[in-house]
């Protein structure tokens, strides 16, 4: 059998490009492997509706939601391998499963890497964070923390003091930021320590203080941390989309890729901020944009065949 698309990846981005393709009678396969960056987190927050949400719940209202829909079907399947063949696409499971679909959506988010701080896992997703639009407001007027080097820490400093105004920016040993960006926070009664950090204390992973490598203590409540990101899979190779200067996947306003039919969505875009509902909305997109696509090339066919 040959699908209509294969979505790959099911955070909020692949299910409502699946919502949208089973609303449009397409025939459509989710894959999901169920290992999103957010199932460190149990509340999710600026979703309208849905603000404080556990994220694996929202999955289940969605996957649920999806059942009323017959061409959609739903595979906890991890896809290995894309490749192209003539018009065809074929995607290969990590199972050894392959099938058929005329066009891609990749939704497959991306994976971060923390800095290099012991236990610092216990603590992101429950006090730390990586984005102040999610989490600022639970953590507003507490001593905080950004853990960050460089241009993020200037940035992520600037942005996280709209929620305190007790704020220290730690650089974990790592210098890179100038004289007068220094001069300039400090200046808006923002603190900074470059110090090495030897340890993060706290009780079930809400953050009490931070040792630094010389033994003194800060006292801090939480805050947030600049992480790398990268695509949580890449075929790249196969399909030979281009990536944006993040080395997310670049697309155009419809969510094109340079590879034709072939489509991506949410946060393996790595293009703006990372967020549930841009990543639902990115969804919504590439699958109206798969359905344009689908129309056209069908009309041109039967326009065709009638010459
Ligand atoms: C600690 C933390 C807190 C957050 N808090 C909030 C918040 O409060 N509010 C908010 O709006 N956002 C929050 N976010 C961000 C939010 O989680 C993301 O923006 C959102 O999940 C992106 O959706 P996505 O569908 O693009 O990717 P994801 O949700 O990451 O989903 C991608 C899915 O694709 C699957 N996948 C990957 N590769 C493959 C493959 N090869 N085959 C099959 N499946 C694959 C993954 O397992 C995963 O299930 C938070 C993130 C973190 C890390």
């Amino acid at each position: 059998m040959i699908i209509d698309c294969a979505v790959i990846g099911g955070g909020p981005a692949g299910l409502n490009a699946a919502l949208v393709l089973g609303r449009s009678r397409r025939k459509t396969i989710l894959f999901d492997d169920n290992k999103p960056r957010n199932a460190v987190t149990s509340h999710s927050h600026g979703f309208i509706t849905r603000d404080g949400i556990n994220p694996q719940e929202l999955k289940r209202i969605a996957q649920e939601e999806l059942r009323q829909y017959p061409d959609v079907r739903i595979l906890k399947q991890r896809v290995e391998l894309i490749n192209k063949d003539n018009d065809l696409f074929q995607v290969k499971t990590e199972a050894g499963e392959v099938y058929h679909a005329k066009k891609i959506i990749l939704a497959t988010g991306f994976k971060e890497t923390l800095p290099d701080i012991a236990k610092v896992k216990e603590f992101y997703g429950k006090s730390l964070f990586s984005c102040p639009f999610c989490d600022g407001w639970e953590l507003r007027d507490r001593p905080l923390a950004v853990i960050a080097e460089g241009q993020k820490a200037f940035h992520m400093a600037k942005v996280v003091s709209n929620w305190t105004n007790d704020l220290i920016i730690f650089t974990n040993g790592r210098k890179g930021l100038s004289a007068d960006e220094k001069e300039l926070l400090i200046s808006k009664g923002i603190g900074f320590n470059d110090k090495k950090i030897t340890a993060l204390i706290g009780k079930e992973g809400i953050l009490e203080r931070i040792q630094l490598e010389d033994d003194s203590e800060i006292l801090r409540q939480g805050g947030f941390i600049a992480a790398d990101w990268k695509p949580a899979a890449s075929f790249e190779s196969s399909l030979g989309y281009t990536l944006n200067e993040l080395k997310g996947i670049e697309t155009d306003s419809w969510n094109r890729t340079s590879a034709k039919g072939v489509f991506a969505c949410g946060d393996t875009k790595i293009a703006g901020p990372s967020q549930l509902i841009i990543a639902a909305g990115e969804g919504s997109m590439a699958a109206i944009a798969v359905n344009a696509e689908l129309i056209e090339e069908k009309f041109n066919q039967e326009e065709k065949t009638a010459l």
